[in-house]
């Protein structure tokens, strides 16, 4: 048997990160940066008010005060988008919105909850130091600076500064497809009728949804029956729009029920393992057609397949956006009941983790889906490790 490091390991050797490629910034929301976005224009591109008020020269009111106001005359208004040229002149005042242009010669901005809103003149309760209230040109980055570095996931904040710096696309790893198909002669599609020796495929949704978690773009094949013709077709349609793909179901002993691993082990590029872990040892991984994509052939029970998932696929869909591949984050927490784990396997038990107290879940069957959707983490047991007692401590993974 492999080890789970030694199976993970084989996948990253494999993998090599997906092309970038210059996508608009909505479609480039996931990515990861390949390129080092740097400011064309300082921002902001030119001093401004952060305040509704009046633009003034400060010195003008040095002498204002709670009881004796300055009144100055107003002599025009500058609003928000306004390209005219104004100006303050000593002893006057220019009403002006958050964001509109700053008046030459005007020094700082007196927000009007300190005036009376004049129209024509206004009275001025308040003296302010110069550069009050204004957004200086280049205060946020100045032209030439780093917006965002080569390696940055683009999430709605870089979104957000890439268009304020002016770009509207940018070079990025784009999120992976994945591409997740179930086998089984025995799935119905939900929303369907079952009759007893069928069930409801579940696989698929749940591996889609935690590949989009994960920051891919996930579809979902439906159910392919166990016949390796029907199974082929099913890879060669998806090769076409996917750079992963994902099976379930059919790897467990070979032979001819078990059709994924039968039938792509011919292909000769897909290698099938035993992998000492619980759930989930029958394993596959490879590369499949001309552009060689990696597949990965989970196990059918749904929570072997889950945590296959989280263990394997994750860290390799990060591979393929040119991050660290690390995995789920782990704590070291207490267990409140014993736990028994089979020797040499290293398993991941569903429990509740609260704090540094975990809790495991009874049902750890790998076909029970809703013990797993109780569970917040896995705690591991180490290969050498067949009992933790009540009060141990123990590794825990937390579930995304
Ligand atoms: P297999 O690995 O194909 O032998 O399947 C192992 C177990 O997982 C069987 O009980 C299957 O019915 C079940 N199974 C396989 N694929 C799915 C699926 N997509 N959704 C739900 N259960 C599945
Ligand atoms: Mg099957």
């Amino acid at each position: 048997m492999k080890s789970v490091d030694e199976h993970l390991a084989g996948i990253l050797a494999a993998i090599h990160p997906i092309a970038p490629i210059e996508l608009g910034l909505l479609e480039a929301e996931g990515g990861v940066l390949a390129e080092d976005v740097t400011a064309s224009h300082p921002l902001p591109s030119f001093d401004n008010s952060a305040m509704d008020g009046y633009a003034v020269r400060s010195a003008d009111l040095a002498a204002a005060g709670a009881g004796h106001p300055v009144t100055l005359p107003v002599v025009g208004e500058v609003v928000a988008g306004d390209t005219g040229a104004y100006a303050v002149t000593a002893g006057t005042a220019v009403r002006i919105m958050t964001g509109a242009q700053l008046p030459a010669g005007a020094d700082a901005v007196i927000p009007v909850e300190r005036t009376d809103g004049g129209l024509a003149k206004v009275e001025i309760r308040e003296a302010a130091a110069p550069g009050h209230a204004i957004r200086r040109t280049g205060e946020d980055l100045r032209a030439g600076d780093q917006v965002l570095g080569k390696g940055t996931l683009v999430g709605p904040v870089q979104l957000g500064l890439l268009a304020a710096a002016g770009r509207s696309a940018v070079l990025v790893r784009p999120r992976p497809r994945v591409a997740v198909l179930s086998t089984g002669n025995e799935l119905a599609e939900p929303g369907t009728p079952v009759t007893p020796g069928r069930i409801w495929e579940s696989n698929s949704f749940m591996l889609a949804a935690a590949a989009r978690q994960a920051g891919s773009i996930a579809y979902r094949h439906g159910a392919v029956r166990d016949d390796p013709r029907e199974l082929l077709e099913a890879i060669e349609g998806q090769l076409m729009r996917a750079d992963v793909l994902v099976t379930s179901g059919g790897v467990s002993m070979g032979g001819e029920h078990d059709v994924v691993k039968d039938t792509l082990s011919r292909l000769g590029s897909v290698q099938f393992a035993k992998v000492a872990m619980q759930p989930g040892m029958p394993q596959g991984f490879g590369v499949v057609g001309d552009d060689r994509t990696p597949i990965f052939t989970l196990p059918g029970n749904p929570v072997s397949a889950y945590v296959s998932f989280q263990l394997f696929v994750r860290p390799a869909l990060r591979a393929l956006r040119g991050m660290d591949p690390e995995r789920l984050r782990t704590v070291h927490a207490m267990l409140t009941g014993p736990l028994r784990s089979p020797a040499g396997k290293r398993s991941f038990a569903r429990a509740r983790l609260e704090r540094a107290v975990v809790t495991p879940l009874r049902g750890q069957g790998s076909h029970r889906l809703a013990s797993l959707a109780a569970a917040n983490a896995l705690i591991i047991v180490p290969e050498d490790v067949t009992e933790l007692a009540q009060g141990d401590e123990a590794e825990v993974m937390c579930l995304p």
